[in-house]
């Protein structure tokens, strides 16, 4: 509801501002934004308001709000943590939880969970779910998605992240963006951009070529604009080419705002801003994260406020950053009737999280057919590792969710098999530091104690002596993956494969799940045994969702969304020496080849490739044809894949769609993926799925001519289950 303050007695502003509020409760939104109508309405008011009044609502006036006009009837605008679930609340000037009882959340499985479903639909859902949640908490702007590339794993903030692939990135932001702002909350693309590592974040510059630029940094961000519609960016905390990205006339004004027509508002990271006048000047529009409370605190208070009166800024740029602001509000119905109310912990959320955490669960290995395990045959189970019994919704630096419940693994288990199995539980190996911070770490992060525990390790052996089945829940953690902290290796943590190795000695039936971030060396794991299973931090009804994989009554279906390498080295910035820079400066020497581009195109094998992830049920590609075999530039290609349900139980199948140009006159990867769809089906049965590619698709990055090519020529179509699973391939010709 409106809330009008009478503090001023300015009637005439709060009455023109209840005229322009009452006249929006007639249609003056379309579905998707808003209308010429409602810029008139934003010209209307921003005349009406004094300069001081503009530059007070481009900076924070708490640490999640910015502020409206009081005068004028203009609320603050909320902002909130993101992007896995809605912040717990916090004081206004401090960091500090306020300690209130209704600030529970859900807890949604975080960015690689959720692209490891490569289930658009279910993207758009967890956005509503969460737009919703920020609804429910009073939130205007949720401060996600986070979609940065992984380009090394060791970047410590993966886990918040989706993929190294641009494509599968785009399809995962545009719906999770769309599904959010359905619920009348603005989504936050961040953090743009080439914010790729924490090591040194807010110091490094980054050099990356046009082309990586164009083709696999931005490209989600992109669509997340023009096909998502995202009303909110964030301004990273690192420099591009020598300026910060708050202050980046050629990220954030040239590409965001001209080439991309982006109306809304970039607000900075939590203290990323560096000055006034050219923050002013090139993009930024709101800063948060001052060094204190009150104007004096923000480059864009009161020294903004100046450098307007002094005639370094024009106050017209002042009048477009308070436009965008404006816009969001508008967009999202802010104080207007007709508003999404939202719901907190609905039973339509925990379903939804259930539904991605059991999508993203990644069967890596199943070769003695250990898994699925029979709940008639199997009566004693030994569920041990830390993992079994952690919960994943907060740790490390940065935001978390302080989750309404989470169902960790081994209460999924008992809850579920509890009256029929004998269940033991043993630990294994603990989560131990070292004291003191090491390596790449910051903010006091310690460093992993990575001896075994022989106490721990001889408890876990024996009770997987006696039993007829074990697994393993092992992996990574939020305190030692975490923000602004980047790994220094591979390597799993806290003794860890000592403990596995020991365990599946004794016990053939061993089955290990993973549970990290980002991918770890599972070299080791993959030799001990034959069962091994990937997740992310799975969220609320993570322990049901493995209780029912393991058992059974969900089929797998997830997808690695990234490469588990061999070997650090095998990653690309890593083989060329390009991380983490030099003298606060990274050069991104691989250029395009990042991910399975880099693996593919040269010819190095990895553990698992991106997009590998088996069944308990055995598909193939019949055949894959197009409607055509040639295509003008501005055509579909309308690909039509027949897949088969050869084994003994239904499941779920993604078929993957990668490009291969058979004659370009630059270098391009060895193949891209273009197009991916997910079908279910019963044993026995066959299905057509159509997947669709538009030409310009085909297109790569011309760095000289500034502009997407497609080049006229022959592609080849690669239709399989996994980056190097391909069953068919077909050629078309662009002509
Ligand atoms: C993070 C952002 C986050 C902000 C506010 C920063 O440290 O990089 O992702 O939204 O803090 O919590």
């Amino acid at each position: 509801m409106l809330r009008l303050s009478k503090k001023h007695g300015q009637v005439s502003g709060i009455i023109l501002f209840i005229a322009i509020f009452f006249v929006s409760l007639h249609p003056v939104y379309s579905e998707t934004g808003m209308g010429t109508d409602a810029d008139t309405k934003i010209t209307a008011i921003i005349s009406q308001m004094t300069l001081e009044e503009k530059v007070a609502m481009l900076h924070g006036n708490s640490m999640f709000s910015s502020a409206g006009i009081e005068r004028l009837g203009i609320e603050e605008l909320k902002y909130t943590d993101g992007p896995f679930g809605v912040r717990e609340e916090l004081g206004r000037n401090s960091w500090t939880p306020v300690g209130a009882t209704d600030d529970s959340a859900t807890f949604f499985p975080t960015g690689p969970a959720l692209a490891a479903t490569w289930n658009n639909d279910l993207a758009w859902q967890y956005g509503k779910c969460l737009g919703a949640e920020a609804r429910a908490r009073g939130k205007d702007v949720l401060l996600g998605p986070a979609l940065n590339i992984f380009r090394t794993p060791l970047c410590g903030r993966n886990f918040d992240y989706f993929t190294e692939d641009p494509f599968l990135n785009a399809g995962m932001t545009v719906n999770y963006v769309q599904g959010m702002q359905s619920q009348d909350v603005a989504a936050c693309l961040k953090h743009y951009a080439l914010n790729n590592q924490e090591t040194e974040r807010g110091r490094i510059d980054v050099q990356a070529d046009e082309r990586a630029l164009r083709e696999i940094y931005l490209y989600g961000f992109e669509a997340g604009i023009k096909q998502g519609g995202a009303l909110t960016v964030m301004g990273s905390y690192n420099k591009f080419r020598g300026a910060w990205l708050c202050e980046n006339d050629y990220l954030m004004n040239k590409i965001l705002k001209d080439e991309w027509g982006f109306k809304g508002l970039v607000v900075s990271d939590w203290g990323a801003t560096h000055s006034s006048v050219n923050s002013a000047l090139y993009g930024l529009d709101v800063e948060m994260g001052g060094r204190g409370s009150g104007p004096d605190a923000y480059f864009m208070g009161s020294a903004l406020l100046k450098a307007v009166q002094e005639g370094q800024v024009d106050e017209k740029i002042i009048d477009d950053k308070v436009r965008r602001i404006l816009h969001v509000m508008f967009s999202i119905k802010k104080q207007q009737p007709n508003r999404a109310t939202g719901a907190l912990n609905a039973p339509e959320h925990r379903q939804t999280v259930y539904n991605v955490a059991a999508e993203a669960i990644v069967l890596l290995k199943n070769s003695a057919g250990v898994l699925p395990l029979d709940a008639d045959k199997v009566k004693t189970l030994a569920v041990i590792g830390d993992n079994a019994t952690e919960k994943h919704a907060q740790g490390g630096f940065g935001a978390g969710v302080k989750a309404k419940y989470e169902i960790t693994p081994l209460a999924g288990l008992q809850n579920k098999l509890g009256n029929k199995i004998k269940i033991e539980y043993a630990q294994g190996y603990k989560k131990q530091f070292k004291p003191g911070a090491g390596g790449r770490r910051f903010f006091g992060a310690p460093t992993p104690d990575n001896t075994p525990d022989t106490t721990l390790i001889q408890q876990a052996v024996k009770i997987a002596k006696n039993s007829d089945a074990v697994v393993i829940f092992a992996g990574s953690n939020r305190n030692f993956e975490s923000e602004a902290r980047d790994r220094t290796d591979l390597q799993l943590p806290f003794g860890q494969v000592e403990l596995i190795q020991a365990v599946a000695a004794v016990n053939p039936n061993t089955v290990v799940v993973m549970i990290t971030g980002a991918a770890f060396d599972l070299c080791a794991v993959e030799k001990s045994v034959s069962a091994l299973l990937w997740s992310s931090f799975n969220g609320s009804e993570a322990g049901n969702a493995y209780a029912d994989v393991l058992f059974g009554q969900v089929n797998p279906s997830g997808k690695l969304p990234y490469t588990i390498p061999v070997k650090l080295d095998d990653i690309a910035a890593h083989a060329l020496g390009a991380f983490p820079g030099e003298n606060a400066t990274i050069e991104y020497k691989e250029s395009i080849l990042v991910g399975y581009r880099w693996f593919d195109t040269k010819g190095i094998e990895p553990l698992y490739c991106f997009g590998h992830g088996l069944s308990y049920s055995a598909f193939a590609i019949n055949s894959v044809k197009t409607d055509k075999s040639q295509y003008a530039q501005d055509g579909t290609i309308d690909v039509k894949v027949t897949v088969k349900n050869n084994g003994q139980v239904a499941g779920t199948e993604t078929i993957q769609l990668y490009v291969h140009d058979t004659e370009a006159s630059v270098m391009r990867p060895q193949k891209e993926l273009k197009g991916y769809a997910k079908v279910f089906l019963k044993p026995g049965k066959k299905q057509d799925v159509h997947i669709k590619i538009p030409v310009k698709d085909l297109a790569f990055y011309d760095g000289t001519k500034m502009q997407w090519v497609t080049e006229p020529g022959q592609f080849e179509l690669l239709a399989g289950f996994s980056s190097r699973d391909i069953h068919k391939t077909t050629l078309i010709t662009v002509k």
